[in-house]
């Protein structure tokens, strides 16, 4: 059980990282946070709040709810490069997302296999 909690939290932190902060943690969740006080790491300039709301989160333990907010760099050009990369590494967390349901099915159909074949040599 907490096995497959923290496979989600390594999930929900790939949805996390980039210009997205976590304020307030909440339950077993343990988010890479940044801070709004510390300078770009990127280029050294000031960072600022763009927006912030609330995510509803699925954890074995039930539902959390977490606060959050997307801090952007206020140097246009640095928030710029920084978007065009971000759009990329989602498409290969997309990917591999895909993958991994790909893999969960083909487990899932072998357990399937095995179970209703045990069945049928406990029959016979
Ligand atoms: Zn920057």
């Amino acid at each position: 059980m907490i096995e497959i909690l923290e496979i989600e939290t390594i999930e929900i932190k790939e949805e996390i990282i980039g210009n997205f902060s976590l304020i307030e943690e909440i339950g077993n969740l343990k988010i890479l946070m940044t801070y709004i006080d510390q300078p770009c790491d990127r280029c050294g300039s000031e960072k600022r709040i763009s927006r912030s709301w609330t995510e509803r989160v699925q954890t074995m333990a039930g539902i959390s709810i977490l606060e959050m907010s997307q801090i952007i760099c206020t140097n246009k050009i640095c928030q710029e490069l920084f978007d065009k990369n971000r759009a990329e590494e989602l498409v290969k967390i997309n990917e591999r997302k895909l993958a991994k349901e790909e893999q969960d099915k083909i487990r899932k159909d072998n357990i399937a296999r095995t179970i209703s074949e045990r069945k049928k040599s406990r029959v016979i």
